[in-house]
């Protein structure tokens, strides 16, 4: 289900641009507008879910579809020999601030194993 208000709904309706990297029939990768890496790409599933856990516990095969498009997306983007860190910030606590369930793809350059910043 579309919500008409939400960026990343329009953005898969075409309504607002984005720097499409990759589209399947249930997911869409981009990139970021405010890229904090090298490589910093956002995967979605085309339907509204507000985060991670409710697109698990509505779809756990499109969920699945989500990891598929992250994969393929560090693949094309030269990534998977090097590493690369996926990230769902969940809740506005941790900085969650489109409620559109997201996969930050990030990579190119090193990072430490600090998840707290
Ligand atoms: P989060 O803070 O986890 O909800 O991530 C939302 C991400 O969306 C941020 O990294 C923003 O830079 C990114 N973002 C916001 N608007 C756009 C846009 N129009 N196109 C691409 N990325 C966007």
């Amino acid at each position: 289900m579309t919500q008409p208000d939400c960026l990343f709904c329009r953005i898969v309706a075409g309504e607002i641009p984005a720097t499409v990297v990759r589209e399947t029939e249930t997911t869409l990768a981009f990139r970021d507008i405010a890229p904090k890496a090298p490589v910093h790409v956002l995967v979605i599933p085309k339907e509204h879910y507000a985060d991670v856990v409710a697109l698990g516990a509505a779809d756990p095969a499109l969920a699945g579809q989500v990891l598929n498009t992250v994969a393929d997306v560090a693949a094309a983007e030269g990534l998977d020999g090097t590493g690369f860190r996926v990230i769902f910030n969940t809740g506005a606590s941790v900085g969650q601030t489109v409620f559109h369930a997201h996969a930050h793809v990030l990579g190119g350059v090193e990072m430490d194993g600090d998840l707290t910043g």
